[in-house]
């Protein structure tokens, strides 16, 4: 058996002022952890949550009561702060790693055939049908390294034979946030671009060895997921190849402009897209409560003097905002709005959406982009009342200007026109894309176009990321680029290089 721990918390309880004097304040515990096998007693402390706004009170309180430890079954009847009865009582500890698993976590996430329909993998007990009292009985390790726990005071209908297995994985994964992003692939980061070094690292992929080769297609979603921007070539002149590319990764969405739709000039358009004019940056659908993730653009023909793509990388701008601007895009809402043709969408978001992990930056740690909602030709009347105005436009215009200055820099806007027999697939939530203005009058231009959602692409990506990330294949793919923009940007690298040797001669 190893380890079982019974972790008996032993607590300074104080009283509170007569306010509050039912609300039991835990200033921190002591975990006296029992290794029963071994009849080694250790101690570790274990900081305890306190009710907001009680700290202060608390540690005062602390100095001036005299101590008194519960008993066990002192401590079975007490309450927590806020008066959910305590179920902290015993800890699980596995393996040599400080600390140890609440045995509701551990029960809660039981995998057994039992608990987990084998066939639909879904959950057969909800948390709630955890009972307050459940204790673990027994933890052993397993020959293959599984660890098996026993219950005691199970979920109803879960007998003596229910046994929980664990593979020792499971528990790596539960020690650390990133260790627990690794697990679902969320680790690999977003690598950041200026028009530089997009024209250097942007990659392309045939068609048919995108449609048919999976580690060709793990290294186009890994070109996806750290870039947002990739080409396909080679793609067959026909209007069905846009949904082939996107179903390859996955279903299409859906939206009012169909399943798959066409870019090209029309006389009265109903959306700036489908007219010859100057598109500025912008994202796709922001007036939708969840936007779709990737954007695919087959161009069929393009023979028409000027209209080439424009994309900026809007997470480089954004990084490069001071922490202030970020601070205001980020709190602030914006609104979007397709009120036409008998449609009526409407949605409020901040330019900035950021996600809980920290990342290290120039400015030090600072919260990693989710995504970016950047579309100024759907903007609505910003969603502010009169009389908040006054307060609320000169720090938002202010930040507003910084991020599009930067967004629309000739530094960072990557301008690249279309062949024909080619596909650009581009991250809508975080690529920002547009079109210089074309000569309707002579040539055409067709580009053919269709979305997928942000889930649909991560879940491809994981699924691969699992297969294929530690083969030698995935890590060689560094055959890219665009011809043209390639040697400027091979002219550029052999410069530098010889500039760093030189200055290295002259130093030694
Ligand atoms: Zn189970």
């Amino acid at each position: 058996m190893e380890g079982l721990c019974r972790t008996t918390r032993l607590l300074s309880v104080t009283r509170l002022s007569s306010k509050q004097c039912n609300k039991t304040v835990r200033s921190f515990s002591i975990s006296l952890c029992q290794q029963r096998c071994d009849g080694q007693t250790r101690l570790t402390r274990r900081p305890t949550a306190l009710p907001r706004g009680s700290r202060n009170g608390a540690s005062q309180l602390r100095r001036h009561s005299s101590r008194r430890s519960l008993t066990k079954e002192e401590w079975q009847t007490k309450t927590s702060p806020d008066g959910i009865p305590d179920m902290n009582l015993e800890y699980v500890k596995i393996g040599d790693s400080p600390g140890g698993f609440h045995p509701v976590f551990l029960r809660d996430a039981c995998t057994c055939p039992k608990c987990v329909d084998p066939s639909s993998t879904q959950k057969q007990f909800q948390t709630t049908d955890i009972p307050q009292t459940i204790k673990a009985n027994s933890v052993k390790r397993q020959e293959n390294g599984d660890l098996t726990i026993t219950w005691e005071n199970d979920i109803p209908g879960f007998g003596p034979d229910h046994i929980s297995t664990f593979p020792s994985k499971f528990f790596d994964i539960c020690e650390w946030r990133s260790a627990r992003l690794q697990d679902r692939s969320e680790h690999i980061r977003p690598r950041l671009w200026d028009k530089f070094r997009i024209e250097e690292e942007l990659q392309f992929v045939s068609f048919t060895d995108y449609m048919q080769d999976d580690k060709q297609l793990f290294r186009a979603l890994s070109q996806l997921q750290t870039r947002g921007l990739l080409l396909i070539r080679n793609v067959p002149e026909s209007e069905e190849s846009v949904a082939e590319i996107a179903n390859r990764i996955g279903t299409i969405r859906d939206t009012f402009y169909g399943r798959t739709w066409d870019v090209k000039s029309v006389a009265e358009a109903k959306n700036v897209a489908y007219t010859h004019q100057f598109l500025g940056l912008h994202m796709d659908l922001l007036y939708m409560t969840n936007p779709p993730g990737f954007q695919f653009l087959h161009c069929l023909k393009n023979t028409c003097k000027g209209g080439a793509s424009l994309f900026s990388d809007a997470f480089y701008a954004a990084r490069r905002m001071t922490p202030s601007d970020q601070q205001v895009l980020s709190t602030r809402d914006l609104a979007y709005h397709y009120r036409n043709a008998g449609e009526h969408y409407y949605y409020e978001r901040p330019l900035l959406e950021l996600d809980r992990t920290t990342v290290t930056t120039n400015y030090g740690p600072q919260q990693a982009i989710k995504f970016i909602n950047y579309s100024p030709p759907f903007q609505a009347p910003f969603p502010v009342t009169k009389n908040s105005q006054g307060f609320v436009f000169p720090k938002v215009m202010k930040a507003l200007r910084s991020f599009a200055d930067r967004v629309e820099s000739p530094r960072n806007l990557f301008e690249y026109k279309l062949k024909e027999g080619e596909c650009v697939i581009f991250n809508n939530r975080r690529v920002l894309h547009g079109r210089r203005q074309f000569d309707a009058g002579q040539g055409e231009r067709w580009l053919k176009g269709t979305y997928i959602d942000t889930d649909v692409f991560k879940s491809k990506w994981r699924t691969l990321f699992e297969k294929y990330s530690t083969t030698e294949d995935a890590r060689v793919g560094g055959q890219y680029v665009h011809p043209g923009k390639l040697e400027e940007g091979i002219a550029r690298r052999a410069a530098q290089a010889e500039e760093a040797t030189r200055v290295a001669e002259a130093s030694s």
